[in-house]
C-alpha cells in the first residue's frame, strides 16, 4: 500500500476555486507527478457549481457546523451548509477508499482551513478556527496540513511515510 495525500484541489493548479480560478502552490505542484496526491475540492463535491459566490461560516466555525450549531451563508444569503457537508462526507469517503495518511488543505477555506477561517462579517476578518471539511477529517484522526507553512523538508517527510 503507498500512502497517499489528500490535497485541496486549487492547490493543484484546478479552478475550482469559487471565482473560477486556482490557489497553484508551486511546491506542492513540484512534487505532482509522484502520483500520490489525491486532489478533492469538497465544494464542488458537495454540488455547488463553479464559479460560485463566496461564502463564510455564520457564528463559528467548522466544527459547530458539524454539530448543527452554525451555518453557512453565501453573500446573498443563501445557506449552503448542506452542500458543506455532503461535500466534507463524500472527501470522507475518498480518504476510506484509499490509504490515506494526511490532508494539505488551503488555509482560511470555510471548508479546507486548518488553522483559520473568516469569521461571517464578510469583512475579511480572520478567525482562528477549521472549515467543515477539516474538522471532519480530523475527527478521524487524519493528520492536517495548511499549504501557508508547509515547507519542503515537511512534504518529504508526509511523502517518505
Ligand atoms: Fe480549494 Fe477547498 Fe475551496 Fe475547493 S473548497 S476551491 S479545494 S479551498
Amino acid at each position: 500500500d503507498v500512502p497517499m495525500i489528500l490535497v485541496s484541489a486549487c492547490l493543484l493548479g484546478l479552478n475550482t476555486k469559487y471565482n473560477g480560478e486556482s490557489n497553484l502552490h508551486a511546491l506542492i505542484q513540484k512534487y505532482s507527478t509522484l502520483g500520490r496526491f489525491i486532489p478533492v475540492c469538497p465544494e464542488q463535491l458537495g454540488g455547488l457549481p463553479t464559479p460560485r459566490e463566496p461564502v463564510e461560516i455564520i457564528k463559528g466555525t467548522g466544527r459547530d457546523v458539524l454539530r448543527g450549531a452554525s451555518l453557512i451563508q453565501g453573500e446573498s444569503g443563501e445557506m449552503v451548509t448542506g452542500q458543506f457537508i455532503k461535500g466534507a462526507n463524500e472527501v470522507l469517503k475518498i480518504t476510506e477508499l484509499f490509504k490515506v495518511t494526511a490532508a494539505i488543505l488551503k488555509e482560511r477555506s470555510p471548508s479546507c482551513g486548518v488553522n483559520h477561517i473568516y469569521d461571517g462579517s464578510f469583512g475579511h476578518v480572520i478567525i482562528p478556527g477549521q472549515g467543515v471539511t477539516a474538522a471532519l477529517l480530523q475527527e478521524h484522526n487524519i493528520p492536517l496540513y495548511s499549504e501557508e507553512n508547509l515547507t519542503e523538508e515537511k512534504l518529504l517527510e508526509l511523502l517518505s511515510c
